[in-house]
């Protein structure tokens, strides 16, 4: 049930018949994880927190960083050199106290990746490294969780989603696993904040469409955005049926 400062607080996303009581009791119910904190986990954990995702469950080993703040909104000046987690915690249940936030503190390894993914519904990878991908597209395979994922870098963005209660739905490895270019971080290469906020915003709406059930999800679609020319430009994806991670040897 929803008490009557969840129907007030809620009430403008309510009004939408796409979600209605139900929707947000949906929500309430809905336990997300969320990997990496940092400029596409911002926007994401705030709108999520806001929305009323009833458990956030909040992965990230870093601390931040003053290099941080331009684009990693969820936290502020007073957070550097807290764990980003605490840091986001503190935001998060100030924007929303009916919500249950769990902590990640440290680096997952492969089991309690595992653990991590078995315990929640959906999964945002908003980590910044090839390798953390990759382990989080396995996780969600394994154990058939939907993967909301996007990425940004200088001044493009790319988003999609991958589902394996889909048949007809490619994994991340199925897109990328095929040796990608090198691998450049914003650390390296730069981003603007906007564009991470655009991704980490369309993740969360992603997200949401999925836990609700409404609308059409970005699944068998790599969505790109071009921040310079301000394009945004759709490719069809399939299912790689000879793929390692979610290919019928390995279903
Ligand atoms: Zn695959």
């Amino acid at each position: 049930m929803l008490n009557d400062q969840e129907l007030l607080r809620y009430s403008r996303q309510i009004l939408l018949q796409h979600v209605d009581i139900d929707g947000q009791l949906r929500l309430k119910e809905s336990r997300v994880l969320i990997v990496g904190l940092g400029g596409l986990g911002s926007p994401v954990a705030l709108y999520l927190a806001a929305a009323g995702v009833g458990e956030l469950h909040l992965a990230d080993f870093d601390t931040v960083d003053l290099t941080n703040l331009q684009r990693q909104i969820v936290h502020d000046t007073d957070s550097v050199g807290l764990t980003k987690v605490d840091s986001a915690i503190r935001r998060l249940s100030a924007i929303n106290p009916e919500i249950t936030l769990v902590a990640h503190r440290t680096a997952l390894d492969e089991d309690s990746l595992a653990a991590a993914v078995a315990a929640v519904d959906l999964v945002l990878d908003c980590s910044d490294n090839f390798s953390t991908r990759e382990a989080v597209n396995a996780a969600c395979v394994a154990a058939g969780k939907p993967l909301v994922s996007g990425a940004a870098i200088r001044l493009e963005g790319q988003l999609s989603v991958f589902d394996p209660r889909r048949p007809e739905s490619p994994c991340y490895h199925c897109l990328y696993g095929h040796g990608s270019e090198a691998e450049l971080t914003c650390s390296e290469a730069g981003v603007v904040g906007p564009l991470v906020g655009l991704v980490g915003s369309l993740q969360a709406l992603e997200a949401m469409k999925l836990l609700v059930g409404f609308g059409e999800p970005l699944v068998g679609r790599l969505l790109l955005i071009d921040a310079l020319g301000s394009r945004f430009r759709e490719l069809r994806v399939k299912r790689d049926p000879g793929c390692s991670v979610c290919g019928p040897k390995h279903a």
